[in-house]
């Protein structure tokens, strides 16, 4: 038995990185899986490989959320899982950041997570889940990536309210505050074809050894396994909640 059999979850930011880690987990548990990106070679080759359903899904673009729910319902019948995964990074200090980076990033971040929560929870009769994908910069400040801390921290907040105000339909909604994980984002050397990916891995992991007390960078398996506790009935009386998953990173500073 799987721990998602007859669960219907619609995972954003499914082609690559975390989300697809998040599809191919919760397939092989037993769910029906909605994978939603914009980018729609590798998403329908995912959704192809491991039966699920593609669907292309700007986060930010309300009506696109409408349309992909309406999908999910018309191929399996209902939803009751949201992982709102899809997220952007921009480096850049505050005082040279243009509003229209700013702007960008709250529109994938916060307002595709805002309208995750809006559009879905009202189709999930049943009762279910929301794993909000925010950050150990919803926790924590980090130079040079402002923005995106921002919005992360309001990840947080929007789970909190959606958590206390849902908690009567039986949706539950969590957080997930992932630290240095390996995937395109974090190691944009994942996607150059010339590029040996294990060696990349090893570089990053040599990065974050003095950072990290863990000493290694973390692996998108290890982020799906997070949401899949919080997407599964193992995690049923946990919600309103961030569940750091950092290596340690953000249990403070080692001096010696
Ligand atoms: P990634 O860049 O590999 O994957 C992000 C996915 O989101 C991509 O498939 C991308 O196409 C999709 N996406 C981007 N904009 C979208 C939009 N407007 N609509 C729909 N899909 C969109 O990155 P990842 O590391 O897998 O990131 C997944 C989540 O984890 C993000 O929310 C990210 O902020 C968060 N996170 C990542 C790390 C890390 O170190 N990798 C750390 C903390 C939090």
């Amino acid at each position: 038995m799987g721990k998602l059999d007859g669960r219907v979850v619609i995972v954003t930011g499914a082609a690559r990185g975390q989300g697809e880690q998040e599809a191919r987990l919760f397939r092989a548990e037993g769910a029906e899986v909605v994978l939603a990106d914009v980018l729609d070679e590798p998403g329908e080759a995912l959704a192809k490989e491991i039966g699920g359903l593609y669907v292309h899904l700007d986060v930010g673009e309300e009506s696109g959320w409408r349309d992909a729910v309406a999908a999910a319902e018309r191929a399996y019948g209902r939803v009751d899982g949201l992982v709102n995964n899809a997220g952007i990074l921009r480096f850049n200090a505050l005082v040279d950041t243009p509003l229209e980076e700013f702007m960008e990033v709250v529109r994938v971040n916060q307002v595709g997570c805002f309208l995750g929560v809006k559009t879905v929870a009202p189709r999930m009769p049943q009762g279910g889940t929301i794993v909000n994908t925010a950050s150990y910069t919803g926790l924590t400040g980090m130079a040079a990536v402002g923005t995106y801390a921002a919005t992360k921290h309001a990840v947080l907040g929007l789970t909190r309210v959606a958590a206390l105000e849902l908690a009567d339909r039986r949706i539950r909604v969590n957080a997930i505050c992932p630290g240095a994980i390996d995937t395109p984002m974090s190691n944009p050397a994942r996607l150059d074809p010339d590029a040996d990916p294990e060696e990349t891995a090893r570089a990053l992991d040599a990065l974050y050894r003095k950072l990290v007390p863990l000493g290694r960078v973390g692996r998108p398996e290890e982020v799906a396994r997070l949401a899949l506790f919080l997407t599964s009935e193992d995690s049923s009386y946990i919600t309103g909640q961030p569940f750091v998953i950092d290596g340690g990173w953000l249990a403070g500073v080692g001096v010696v």
